[in-house]
């Protein structure tokens, strides 16, 4: 003979089971910032980076650098500039700074060459451009925007790359220019110590757009011809408006091989997490488990924005005005993990 449970025992597994899924969907984790308006994050590295280790001078340049990198970003988004334009720029001025990991001041490969990476990557079209393997372009992440904008293609990499810089107008450096720990050996012992240092931005423009972009000098010691996450798109780059903009730094070789830039995505698109769940289980839960160090920036378009890493350390800062009541244009800049 069959028998049933009684209607309330049943209505109770109905009830346990739909609260267990409701549990399941909440936001465990709140985004770091959320933005009104235009907004831009941005990174100098992830990696072994603590208090211990920094020298008190280093910490002062490192936090004047990315103020007025947010500064300069923050202000021509407000006046409307063009996003790419404004990713460009931003990575420009951090590919000029030694203290970072990306044009002058990049680390080399173990013959000693500056070999150079990056992407840029827009939310609202999908448009892109990324270079590799640059021994000569002193501003990669703006060859990666001319890719993007002049070619028919994605993704140029060595000599090929260089020469559509040099028909694009661009012109080619001594790959000396690079290596500025070559010459200060105090910055040569902070690198060896750092290793890492890539810069990237994600933002937000006036009219909610997203755009990325990342440029590194890739893994200190790495064989020549190696290429990371970062002018991988998916990997190391990534912007959708329909999901979020995505910058990464750290071991680039598992950012690869995990799409971290588009896995978040997807998470958000096809798996409804939020960018800010997204995040922390790509790094802490896929990463993490595998020794894959480092973290990422992100940003979607109802501006809430995140800056995360699994490292000691990640260089990173924030410009934009708060969600609330306060109307303030906040400015963060952070170094350590505590
Ligand atoms: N992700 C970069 C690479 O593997 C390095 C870094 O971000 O530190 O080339």
């Amino acid at each position: 003979m069959k028998r049933h449970l009684p209607w309330w025992a049943s209505a109770l597994i109905v009830l346990a089971i739909a609260s267990y899924s409701w549990y399941q969907r909440q936001p465990a984790h709140a985004p770091d910032f959320e933005f009104d308006g235009p907004a831009i994050v941005i990174h100098g590295g992830a990696g072994v980076i603590t208090r211990e280790n920094m020298s008190p001078e280093m910490e002062a340049l490192v936090r004047s650098s990315l103020e007025r990198v947010l500064d300069s970003g923050y202000a021509a988004l407000e006046r409307g500039e063009d996003r790419m334009d404004v990713v460009v720029r931003v990575l420009g001025m951090l590919e000029s700074d030694s203290l970072f990991n990306a044009g002058i001041g990049a680390v080399v490969t173990s013959e000693g060459i500056a070999e150079l990476d990056a992407s840029v990557m827009d939310g609202e079209t999908k448009h892109a451009g990324a270079v590799a393997g640059l021994r000569h372009i002193l501003h990669p992440a703006a060859l990666a925007r001319e890719v993007m904008m002049h070619s028919d293609h994605v993704f140029l990499i060595g000599n090929g790359a260089e020469a559509f810089a040099v028909e694009r107008g661009m012109n080619l450096v001594d790959n000396d220019t690079f290596l500025t720990h070559r010459r200060h050996a105090q910055y040569a012992r902070w690198a060896e110590q750092h290793k890492r240092g890539t810069v990237g931005v994600v933002l937000r423009d006036r009219e909610g757009h997203l755009a990325a972009g990342t440029s590194t000098g890739g893994m200190m010691g790495k064989q020549w011809g190696r290429v990371g996450d970062v002018p991988v798109l998916g990997a190391g780059t990534y912007a959708d408006d329909q999901g979020s903009a995505i910058s990464c730094t750290g071991h680039g070789e598992y950012f690869i091989r995990e799409a971290v830039a588009y896995q978040v995505n997807a998470r958000m698109q096809f798996g409804d997490q939020t960018l800010a769940d997204a995040a922390h289980d790509v790094l802490f839960n896929v990463l993490n488990a595998n020794a894959g160090q480092g973290g990422l920036i992100g940003i979607n378009a109802q501006g809430q924005a995140v800056l995360q890493f699994n490292s000691p350390g990640m260089y990173r800062g924030a410009k934009g005005q708060l969600k609330g009541n306060s109307k303030e244009i906040h400015r963060f800049v952070g170094i350590y993990g505590d």
